[in-house]
């Protein structure tokens, strides 16, 4: 299936918030992670892209210098399940209804979750191996609370190599990840930094509640190695944080 009927049967399903917002201008700019389709360049290749230029509070960032605060607890009630696509920019699990986060007394529903190599937030001006974004949407105001999870080298991770023995290697590509648990790519630590912010990707909307756990999960070399032969650096680059302030829970 070519990319363009591609998106566009994902706009028709609903199954990617971005480019619903994006519309059908973005749709026919291909945008990437290089040259002149790149990160520098996505703000003029659309007008709905205008933010990931115009925009003083884009994503990701690094983060340095947070701020100590009484962050509420994260309450996360994720189900096994999804389909798993190659959506031409990354490897995205498209998540059934029933999966949530809430916080403060605010739910989000997960949508989607999805990785990027090396990780696009940075802690103290060094980057990870890799990241993982869970894509969750707020039912009543319909911002976005994106958790971020950073992955390190180390032991397998048993739902990561399960997807990785299944990465869909071309664009369009899908595999059923009905046994994979998203809770296996949780850390034991709840510890996290928080921030507003954007998508990382076009139309780069400034719509994002950031939540990035401090402590990274571990799999094993061989599947990021699975990961990077299909997308070797899928990572924005990190924007100035101008004058926002972010929160580190103790
Ligand atoms: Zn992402």
């Amino acid at each position: 299936m070519q990319r363009r009927d591609f998106i566009k049967g994902m706009i028709v399903l609903g199954a990617c918030p971005a480019c619903a917002k994006a519309g059908f201008a973005a749709e026919s700019a291909h945008w990437s992670y290089e040259g002149q389709s790149g990160p520098d360049h996505w703000g003029a290749m659309a007008p709905e892209n205008a933010a990931c230029s115009a925009g003083s509070q884009q994503s990701p960032l690094d983060l340095a210098g947070a701020v100590k605060a009484e962050l509420p607890p994260l309450a996360i009630d994720w189900k096994p399940g999804g389909k798993m696509v190659n959506n031409g920019h990354t490897i995205q699990i498209n998540m059934p209804g029933g999966s949530g986060l809430s916080r403060d007394g605010s739910r989000y529903e997960l949508l989607q979750y999805h990785f990027h190599a090396p990780s696009e937030h940075h802690v103290d001006g060094r980057s990870f191996p890799m990241e993982a974004h869970f894509v969750h949407k707020h039912k009543e105001t319909g911002a976005l609370g994106v958790l971020g999870v950073f992955v390190t080298l180390g032991a397998a991770n048993a739902g990561f190599s399960r997807l990785a023995a299944a990465f869909p290697k071309t664009a369009g590509g899908e595999a059923a990840v009905e046994d994979v648990d998203p809770n296996g790519f949780l850390p034991k630590e709840r510890a996290y930094w928080s921030y507003e912010g954007s998508l990382t990707t076009p139309p780069c909307s400034e719509i994002v509640d950031w939540m990035v756990l401090k402590q990274p999960i571990e799999v094993d070399e061989k599947d990021i190695k699975a990961f990077t032969a299909l997308y070797p650096r899928n990572a924005r680059p990190v924007l100035a944080a101008n004058r926002r302030f972010i929160l580190s829970s103790f």
